[in-house]
């Protein structure tokens, strides 16, 4: 893939750029391997501050940081800067915290002293989606820079200025080069920087086959992955639920993003006895969305990211619906310059289509109905990725009962799901493993050391 800036919202090719040389490839990991030396004895003290200055940085920029995103990948430009304070809070909570998350583990073993010291590992590879530009990035770099870690970020292709702009971020902010550097790299330079012995770990946020790629990589090379990959998180609601509160966070939790988000909701499991007026309900609210340009502070849904997102999508639910799955509203690609597509709502979906099996990243929604609590937790497990869920009752007993059976790395009850900087993200199955954000994700780079004293 060309590393470029594409409007999505027009399809003009902005700028390009060229990936770097071996050469470059390799004086950045020099510099990486000589910022961690120097760096990695650092006060957290000191971090803090940098790190709270980085912050800084995202909350005065905020206006010019976003319209950068909406510019790359489309996000709609209220978001845009929603994400850059998002990411501005990522670093407050790290820079606050990490002093406490890291510090030394007292333990007892047979009246001996003995305690858990928490150390940094080195250059950790980054490879980033598109999708949340900033905010993957600095949930990444946050942790593993107050670690005492530095970053390398191979980002998205269709996103390299936002990958510059993060760059220059850190450096403004104070830090040392080499504590932060982008790679403008395609991901078939990849491999050989994990080989790399400079580089201490790698971690992906992405789709099931880039991850796999890496994980074989990193396993070759014996180097530490976290995975964060792809999910088809259920939305299940039962009668006991607050219809409306459920309908209203349905649609967002749908279009969030413009659909793109790996913890969008994309299965909606719902309730016999209340299917067919929430069918109709969410069919008339997504359809009354407003979808079109994205730096139009009013709009809700943008185009999506790059013209293969689009045609994906539109493969799948044509696919989907010649299986014998019916639109209820939706279901086309918009006419006219840019990636846009309607927002759809799709019943009667049948096992063996695309919108049953495959992450649908857009906004379209596939609409199930569950004949009980039991039915649904089947229907939510059958995927093979394993997210997050979202479960809509005020029913206790169910409630334990989703909470203890969904096979998800989260779930959210009468709530949407959401990342927050303290609370640990992740998934399991084909979702990935390892853990991002809380006390979790600043410990997955780390060597936990055992000291013993006679
Ligand atoms: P993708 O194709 O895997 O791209 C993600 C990143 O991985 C990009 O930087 C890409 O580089 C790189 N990449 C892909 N294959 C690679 C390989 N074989 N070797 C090295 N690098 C490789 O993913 P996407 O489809 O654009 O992103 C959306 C996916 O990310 C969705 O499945 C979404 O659910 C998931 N996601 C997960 C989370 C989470 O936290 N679990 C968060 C956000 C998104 P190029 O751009 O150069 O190809």
């Amino acid at each position: 893939m060309a590393i470029a800036t594409i409007n999505p919202a027009t399809g003009e090719t902005l700028r390009t750029f060229s990936p770097f040389s071996a050469a470059e490839i390799e004086r950045k990991l020099d510099c990486a391997a000589a910022a961690f030396q120097s760096g990695r004895r650092t006060p957290f003290d000191q971090r803090a501050r940098l790190m709270k200055r980085v912050a800084d940085i995202l909350e005065d920029q905020k206006q010019d940081l976003a319209r950068l995103i909406t510019i790359e990948m489309g996000k709609p430009i209220k978001a845009a800067v929603e994400e850059t304070l998002k990411s501005a809070w990522g670093c407050r909570y790290y820079a606050e915290n990490a002093a406490s998350q890291l510090a030394d583990e007292r333990i007892e073993a047979n009246g001996r002293t003995a305690y858990v010291r928490y150390q940094p590992l080195g250059p950790v590879l980054a490879i980033m989606p598109w999708n949340f530009p900033f905010w993957q990035v600095f949930r990444f770099a946050s942790p593993n820079l107050m670690t005492g870690n530095v970053c390398l970020l191979k980002h998205a292709s269709n996103v390299p200025q936002c990958a510059l702009a993060i760059e220059d971020i850190f450096l403004r902010a104070g830090f040392p080069s080499g504590a932060f550097q982008t790679l403008l790299i395609g991901s078939d330079q990849v491999d050989k920087v994990i080989s790399d012995p400079r580089v201490a770990a790698v971690t992906l946020t992405g789709s099931e086959r880039g991850g796999s790629e890496i994980a074989a990589s990193a396993g070759k090379h014996i180097k530490k992955s976290v995975l964060e990959l792809g999910g088809s998180d259920p939305f299940i609601v039962m009668p006991s639920a607050d219809l409306n509160a459920a309908l209203d966070t349905a649609v967002k939790a749908r279009t969030v993003n413009s659909g793109q988000s790996c913890i969008a909701a994309k299965r909606f499991i719902i309730a016999e006895s209340i299917a067919d007026s929430f069918e109709r309900e969410f069919a008339e609210r997504m359809s009354a969305l407003k979808l079109g340009d994205p730096m139009d502070e009013t709009v809700s849904i943008g185009p999506l990211s790059t013209k293969q997102g689009l045609e994906t999508l539109d493969r799948q639910v044509r696919e989907s619906v010649a299986a014998g799955a019916r639109i209820v509203t939706g279901g086309a690609r918009l006419n006219g310059a840019g990636y846009y597509y309607a927002p759809t709502v799709l019943v009667d979906i049948p096992k063996d289509s695309p919108a049953y099996r495959e992450e649908l990243f857009g906004p379209v929604a596939a609409v199930f109905r569950a004949a009980n609590a039991q039915a649904a937790i089947a229907l939510a497990n059958d995927t093979t990725f394993g997210l997050a869920a979202s479960v809509w009752t005020n029913d206790e007993q169910e409630q334990s009962l989703f909470i203890d059976e969904i096979q998800t790395g989260q779930v959210f009850v009468n709530a949407m799901v959401a990342s927050d900087p303290r609370l640990p993200f992740g998934g399991v199955k084909r979702s990935g493993y390892g853990r991002e954000l809380g006390l979790s994700g600043i410990r997955e780079f780390v060597n936990i050391k055992t000291v013993v004293h006679r």
